[in-house]
């Protein structure tokens, strides 16, 4: 009898070290999210097979009711301007990590992804484009009401590495008109199209603005549109301690990837902060516990 319970509760710990295997590694699929286990066979008398018919309709339902949240975080955002004006990532912010989502407001997309931060208490950084800031105001100013930061990405989105100086200054201070006029907050920090400044242009961007140039070390490639589970776990597998991840808030399959790609970051440790928390993590010399 006594190795038949010990052979019993063997099975029970097989089964829970399978659920809480499954339930570590998480899922970038919605449709696969880890079941507990069934409810256990009795120790005495032999078990009666009980047949049943195979629900193959049956899908797993998104998780509902609480997920984890982002703690509280009461970090100073004023970074140091005599430091670095170029930055992918801030190796000495410990388990913080930056969200950033690029080329918005979008009319559907955004508003989508904000609830998807509020409800985990995540404070993201939107780099957004001028000319989308004018067309929905109550976006962006929706944005900087929820806590998040936002950030001055060019007002037409065009490369700048061929422009001059004058058209420069035109794309960042209408960008940071538009912000100022639907927000009342004036941008901080910027992100240039697709990546790309010459490096004479960001030392005068740095001089003119004020605004380091963000870049990133955390790239899914999600405007090819690869699909959400593949841009949840390409961010999921890149992440590491100080990122700035990109993503952009115009795609509905990144907006998609969310939920399992921000639970999934939370489950592994991370905290999220904006992108000038970030950086005054690293202008303070010191790394927040
Ligand atoms: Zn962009």
């Amino acid at each position: 009898m006594r190795s038949a319970i010990t052979r019993h509760m063997k099975r029970i710990l097989a089964t829970f070290s399978i659920a809480a295997l499954s339930i570590t590694f998480g899922s970038c699929s919605a449709q696969k999210e880890a079941v507990a286990p069934g409810p256990l066979t009795p120790l005495t008398g032999p078990a009666a097979p009980v047949k049943t018919t195979r629900n193959t309709a049956y899908v797993t339902p998104p998780v509902q009711g609480p997920v984890q949240r982002n703690p509280d975080i009461n970090l100073p955002s004023n970074f140091s301007k005599g430091g670095n004006i170029s930055f992918s990532r801030v190796p000495s912010a410990g388990q913080y990590v930056a969200i950033t989502f690029d080329d918005g407001p979008h009319s559907q997309n955004t508003p989508r992804l904000l609830d998807m931060l509020r409800a985990r208490n995540i404070k993201a950084s939107f780099f957004v484009v001028g000319r989308n800031v004018d067309l929905y105001p109550g976006i962006a100013r929706q944005i900087v009401a929820e806590g998040h930061e936002i950030a001055s990405h060019s007002y037409t989105h065009r490369l700048l590495t061929k422009m001059s100086d004058d058209q420069v200054r035109q794309e960042f201070d209408k960008t940071r008109d538009a912000i100022v006029k639907a927000t009342g907050v004036q941008p901080r920090v910027m992100r240039p199209p697709y990546g790309a400044l010459l490096q004479r242009q960001r030392e005068w961007v740095h001089a003119q603005y004020g605004y380091p140039t963000i870049l990133w070390s955390v790239d899914p490639n999600d405007w090819q549109r690869p699909g959400s589970a593949a841009i949840c776990s390409r961010i999921l597998t890149q992440t590491s301690s100080g990122a700035i991840i990109l993503a952009h808030d115009i795609h509905v399959g990144t907006v998609d990837a969310m939920p399992a790609t921000l639970d999934g970051l939370l489950k592994k440790g991370y905290k999220f902060v904006t992108v000038s928390q970030l950086l005054a993590m690293q202008s303070s010399g010191a790394a927040a516990p």
